[in-house]
């Protein structure tokens, strides 16, 4: 499918003059409409909810739009539970998913309600000791090793990863916490990372109901929510097919009836923990052409490096590039498009087809709005970028500022010496 930019070349030369690049920008109408569409696609579950992955786009202007929808927060350290109670969700209205979980954590958890989801047998214990008692409602994570396979070819290797409990260990888990008095139980599973196939929820939704009736089965306990986790992709690459959320909801349906349904199960509640379909592709980088080099290999600087986007330098991840303005032009130019890091694998693209780029030309990095700000960093003294929102009604908002030098001298006790500085 061709990838065109949700905004136009003149609505970013406004922006431009006010946010300086670069800048992650975002779709809202996008975002909305992707809500409406899940809503849709999960309507036939009386409990269905989504518990966005706070840390896929951990912004609370975004959050509290998604929050309109029903979706909640799924967190994973204490500032996301923060962040979470920032845009008003408390108790069920977050999934507090973590590993290697510090004492602290769970305690903050417990302190507002947030449902736990564990991911170790011996968490049990340890959230006992840590917070003096087990609530009433818990949740488990659930590994089930191996290769996660679909039509043959492996989508992902659970056996290599280091979360969740084996079924062994789960069925024991919810005996002890049975015994301990909690009354309320979910399953939790992760099997595989951007998926761009329809059938990932489908699939893993059958190893989970399956499972969820052997508990019965095996412990006498009822599981009554079961979480899909994160994992639904997005098409990075021209040349993907979209995921369709309302076959994937009614693939989804459809294994419930045939497994949940004639187990007597068919009041369980479908949780999702969606990151990357919620806000990946609503968000682009913008960045400008600032330097072209010509050594062994054309090259493009730009303004913006891999402390705004690293997926690229970390996984070789591909992010689709439009030279704004230049759309209908030929891609006759091969480039290698760079930040200034001082890091070779500081590139947004390497090899790329593109068309000619001048020196002031506006970049658009697509697919950023999912795990490019969030992953941000400070390497080089390099600072945060500016957030910015386009809204439905065509106006921006800036909702989150640029770091400045002064943030950065902020944490050094005794050397936060910005304001002497040469300025
Ligand atoms: C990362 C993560 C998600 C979101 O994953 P996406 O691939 O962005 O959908 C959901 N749940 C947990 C526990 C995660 O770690």
């Amino acid at each position: 499918m061709k990838k065109v930019p949700f905004v136009t070349k003149e609505k970013l030369e406004e922006i431009v003059r006010d946010v300086p690049t670069p800048f992650h920008i975002y779709d809202e109408a996008g975002i909305r409409r992707n809500c409406e569409a899940i809503k849709k696609a999960f309507a036939w579950n009386q409990g269905y909810k989504e518990y966005f992955a706070v840390k896929a786009c951990p912004n609370p202007f975004l959050i509290k739009i998604m929050k309109e929808y029903g979706c909640g927060c799924d967190c994973s350290s204490l500032t996301e539970l923060m962040l979470s109670q920032a845009v008003g969700c408390v108790g069920d209205d977050i999934m507090f998913s973590s590993n290697a979980t510090p004492a602290e954590e769970f305690r903050y958890a417990r302190k507002y309600n947030a449902i736990i989801n564990l991911d170790d047998f011996t968490h049990i214990a340890f959230l006992e000791k840590v917070t003096g008692s087990l609530p009433k409602k818990l949740s488990c994570r659930y590994n089930p090793g191996g290769m996660f396979k679909v039509s043959n070819d492996i989508m992902d290797n659970p056996g290599d990863s280091k979360y969740g409990m084996t079924k062994e260990q789960l069925f024991e888990a919810y005996r002890v916490l049975k015994e301990k008095g909690v009354e309320e139980f979910g399953i939790h599973a992760f099997l595989a990372s951007n998926t761009v196939t329809n059938e990932y929820y489908p699939l893993l939704a059958k190893v989970l109901f399956e499972t969820v009736v052997e508990i019965r089965e095996k412990t006498g306990v009822e599981i009554s929510f079961i979480n899909l986790s994160g994992g639904v992709g997005i098409p990075y690459r021209p040349d993907q097919e979209p995921n369709d959320i309302l076959e994937i909801g009614e693939g989804v349906r459809k294994v419930y009836e045939e497994v949940l349904v004639p187990a007597g199960l068919g009041k369980a509640a479908i949780y999702t923990e969606m990151g990357r379909f919620m806000t990946g592709p609503y968000g682009g980088l913008v960045t400008t052409a600032i330097h072209e080099k010509h050594i062994h290999k054309e090259y493009i600087g730009c303004d913006a490096c891999a402390v705004n986007l690293m997926r690229p330098a970390i996984y070789g991840a591909y992010h689709h590039i439009t030279v704004m303005g230049k759309e209908h032009a030929p891609c006759d130019h091969m480039y290698d498009v760079t930040g200034s890091l001082c890091e070779n694998c500081d590139k947004f693209a390497i090899d790329r087809m593109l068309p000619e780029i001048a020196i002031g030309d506006l970049l658009f990095i697509h697919d950023t709005g999912a795990h490019g700000f969030a992953m941000g960093y400070n390497y080089n003294g390099k600072l945060r970028s500016a957030e910015v929102l386009l809204k439905e009604d065509g106006s921006y908002q800036v909702i989150r500022r640029a770091e400045t030098p002064r943030d950065y001298f902020a944490t050094f006790d005794g050397f936060d010496v910005y304001d002497k500085l040469f300025l």
